[in-house]
C-alpha cells in the first residue's frame, strides 16, 4: 500500500491502558497482529519493568520475530530496550539518566510546591508507596502514589487544575527544569528537551524512519500534555480518550491491511 505508515508508537497511560494497570486482552491481541506489520513503540514515562507488566506479558504466545519488531521508548525515550532474539532478553541500547544533583532539586522542588498548595497527600499513601520516583532520567510526582486505587486516581484531578497549579509553583522555584502532566495524578520533571521529542527523535534514528512513516496514538495531546511535543514536531497523531478508542482505531488500521 502507497504511504503506509512503517511505525505504530503509542503513548501508554490512558492510550493502551487504563492508567498503571495491565492492557486488555483486546488491546494485547491487536499488538501482536500489529507486530507482523509495523515497527510497534511504546513510548511512556515508566520505568522498564513496569512496560514488561503492562504490555510485553499481557501479549499472547508473541514470536521472537514478533517481539523483534516492538521497541520499548522508557522514561519518554531517554531508554531505548529491543529484544534480542538470539539469547532471548530485553538489551538496554541506550540510557540517559539524570544527575543525583537534578534528582534532588526536583524532588525538594516539587515537594515544596505540592505542600504549599496543600496537594502533599503523604497520609493517603498505602504502606510502603511513595509520592516522588526517581525514574533515573525523569523525576515522577504522583499524587496519591504508585499504588494508590484506580477510582481515587481518576478522581484527584481530573481537570489537571491541581497540577497546573503545582507546576506554575515548581517553575517559579526551579525554571531550569520543565514538568509535564502525565496519567492521571502525575508529574513528570525533565531536563529541558528530554521530553517525547527526545524519545521521538531518537526512534527515528534507531529505526532509520522518518517523521511521516509514523503514526502516533496519546490522550494528552493538548498544550501542556506530554503527548504534546509529538504533535509539535509535526508526527501525524491520533488523539484518543482511552484504550477502546486506540482499539477501535487500531482495527480500522488492520482492517484496511486485511
Ligand atoms: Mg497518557
Amino acid at each position: 500500500m502507497k504511504n503506509m505508515k512503517k511505525v505504530l508508537a503509542f503513548d501508554i497511560d490512558q492510550t493502551l491502558n487504563v492508567a498503571k494497570t495491565p492492557i486488555t486482552d483486546d488491546i494485547a491481541n491487536l499488538l501482536v497482529e500489529c507486530l507482523n506489520h509495523f515497527e510497534v513503540c511504546p513510548i511512556s514515562g515508566q520505568k522498564f519493568d513496569q512496560f514488561l507488566i503492562q504490555i510485553v506479558d499481557r501479549l499472547p504466545n508473541p514470536t521472537p520475530e514478533q517481539l523483534s519488531h516492538l521497541h520499548l521508548f522508557v522514561a519518554q525515550g531517554t531508554q531505548y530496550y529491543r529484544y534480542n532474539t538470539t539469547n532471548s532478553t530485553w538489551e538496554q541500547v541506550y540510557n540517559y539518566p539524570l544527575t543525583d544533583e537534578q534528582v534532588q532539586k526536583i524532588t525538594t522542588t516539587i515537594e515544596q510546591a505540592a505542600r504549599e498548595l496543600g496537594f502533599w497527600e503523604a497520609d493517603k499513601l498505602l504502606p510502603g508507596d511513595e509520592i516522588i520516583e526517581n525514574r533515573l532520567s525523569q523525576v515522577t510526582f504522583s499524587a496519591l502514589g504508585q499504588k494508590a486505587g484506580t477510582k481515587e486516581k481518576y478522581a484527584w484531578d481530573p481537570d489537571c487544575k491541581k497540577r497546573e497549579k503545582i507546576v506554575a509553583r515548581c517553575k517559579e522555584l526551579a525554571p531550569e527544569f520543565e514538568y509535564e502532566i502525565g496519567g492521571t495524578t502525575s508529574i513528570n520533571a525533565i531536563t529541558p528537551g528530554m521530553n517525547k521529542v527526545f524519545g521521538m527523535t531518537h526512534l527515528l534514528e534507531e529505526l532509520n524512519v522518518k517523521k511521516e512513516d509514523i503514526l502516533y496514538f496519546g490522550d494528552m495531546t493538548q498544550p501542556g500534555g506530554n503527548d504534546y511535543p509529538v504533535v509539535e514536531m509535526g508526527i501525524d497523531t491520533i488523539t484518543v480518550r482511552n484504550h477502546e478508542d486506540t482499539g477501535y482505531a487500531l482495527k480500522g488500521i488492520l482492517g484496511v491491511i486485511k
